[in-house]
């Protein structure tokens, strides 16, 4: 299998293939999960072509859409072994060794972050690393609150975020049982940084509405425009008013390691809970995720114990205690395994790489003449749109979605979309440190060559009666 994998991969020729989504359905629908089975050899073949030679390849240098990296090859070699074995960090009868090596991996976070008492547990990504820091705040909000009166307190829980967070904070207040509103929309500054006197403001209007804000969640790396909040104006505010100060650093958490960079995180020492997503900036196979807390008693305020697991009365390290799984996978031997065989300065070396390349590729998109850089980034997002002068915003909106999908159907080149302002934008996501700004600026061309005929397209004037006449003869 590796073998075949590795051909796979030193073989791709682009980031997908272009058999469309119709073909793809047929094939796997065509499978009958019940048939005779193939044995070993001939599933490894039959893996092959059906995932293999369809896959989507992160680690080709046309791949720009999304957060996913290409990955270290010590962590593979270790994702292997994990596998294997099929270790468990619940408990420490489960996992013994692996327990401590993952906790190695937290101290070790914990001390790039600055929570020199910290604690942490891994997680299977940052969605899931965001809901558990926003149950924690949740439940010391309703500490010492029982019954009708923990419900009444419950309903008027508010979480204070910008418009730019990830999704997964609204989720998590949906699955937290919040109220509808729960979720406080901070304006952000024009770069798309939460501004913090518009926190103060918020927080003041829901204080005076009778609420009760259990959690500032700051983003430390927006996923659209991979902007840093001002974590220091947060901390303040959050400390002033005594409120959980969480970090959403999935994203940004990639320049603890930065050589250069690392400043544009101060302040995260201040946070009470700190989400990092090591399958993002730190290169490993999904999923490999933390959630990182200042005070390891804070994990307390979410602990259940089971008499044939982890009765209250065991002296020993189970990390099931502060994890919402229960079997969960040991993705910390990835990060052991990258950290021991690669290094921590080559991965800084690498997000600084990405970061450099995405202010190069800004430059690039600002010189052009049809493309408009739509947004800067303190990490690796390149957020733009194809509009030569004269071209109104709503023919450049309707543009936006068709370019991707012309490339997205091509396999040949993959980029995002999203939306800026109430704009569609084309979006390209920097992580691939192997990436070169000549290449990204010739698929730029071909993207502002490939919009402008679409426009020409749709902008024809629709042939006259005599004319089309004509076209039919
Ligand atoms: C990617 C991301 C998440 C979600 O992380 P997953 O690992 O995809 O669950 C949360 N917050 C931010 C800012 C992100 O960029």
């Amino acid at each position: 299998m590796a073998g075949r994998v590795a051909g796979r991969l030193g073989a791709a020729s682009a980031p997908a293939t272009s058999t469309p989504i119709d073909e793809l359905r047929r094939r796997v629908e065509d499978i009958d999960m019940d048939a005779e089975p193939l044995g070993g050899q001939r599933v490894l073949e039959e893996i092959d072509r059906l995932f293999l030679q369809e896959a989507v390849w992160f680690h080709h240098p046309d791949y720009l859409a999304h957060l996913n990296c290409p990955v270290d090859v010590n962590a593979v070699a270790a994702e292997t072994a994990l596998a294997a074995v099929n270790t468990s960090v619940d408990t420490y009868d489960q996992s013994r060794i692996a327990t401590l090596i993952e906790r190695k991996l937290i101290d070790w976070t914990t001390g790039k972050i600055g929570f020199p008492q910290g604690d942490g547990v891994f997680t299977s990504g940052g969605t899931q690393s965001n809901m558990q820091a926003l149950f924690l705040a949740r439940e010391a909000a309703l500490h010492g609150f029982s019954g009708r009166q923990r419900s009444e307190r419950q309903s008027r829980l508010v979480i204070l975020t910008s418009e730019e967070s990830h999704f997964s904070v609204d989720k998590s207040a949906l699955l937290l049982g919040l109220a509808d509103d729960a979720v406080v929309t901070v304006r952000s500054d024009v770069e798309g940084r939460l501004d913090p006197a518009a926190l103060e403001e918020s927080l003041k209007g829901a204080l005076n509405a009778g609420k009760v804000p259990m959690a500032i969640s700051a983003t430390a790396g927006t996923t659209d425009r991979g902007m840093i909040d001002p974590l220091p104006d947060i901390a303040r505010i959050a400390e002033r008013y005594d409120i959980w100060f969480h970090a959403d650093a999935a994203y940004g958490g990639a320049l603890l390691l930065s050589p250069t960079r690392r400043d544009l995180l101060s302040g995260i020492e201040r946070a009470r809970s700190v989400t990092v997503d090591f399958h993002k900036g730190f290169f490993q196979p999904v999923s490999s995720s933390a959630l990182l807390l200042r005070d390891p008693r804070d994990f307390r305020l979410g602990t259940w114990h089971a008499d044939y697991l982890n009765p209250e009365e065991s002296d020993e390290p189970n990390q099931v205690d502060k994890s919402l799984q229960t079997t969960r996978r040991f993705d910390a031997l990835k990060l052991f395994a990258t950290l021991r065989g690669t290094g921590a300065d080559a991965l800084g070396r690498a997000v600084d790489r990405v970061v450099d390349l995405a202010h190069e590729v800004h430059e690039v998109v600002e010189k052009h003449p049809d493309l408009r850089l739509v947004s800067g980034s303190d990490l690796s997002t390149v957020v733009f749109r194809w509009q030569p002068e004269g071209v109104t915003d709503v023919d450049a909106d309707a543009l936006v979605a068709p370019i991707r999908r012309h490339f997205q159907e091509a396999g040949s080149l993959l980029v995002a979309k999203t939306v800026i302002a109430n704009r569609p934008c084309l979006k390209l996501t920097l992580l691939n440190p192997g990436a070169e700004l000549d290449r990204i600026a010739e698929r730029l061309e071909e993207i502002a060559a490939t919009a402008a005929r679409m426009h020409e397209h749709t902008t024809r004037p629709t042939p006259t009666y005599e004319e089309s006449l004509n076209e039919t003869k």
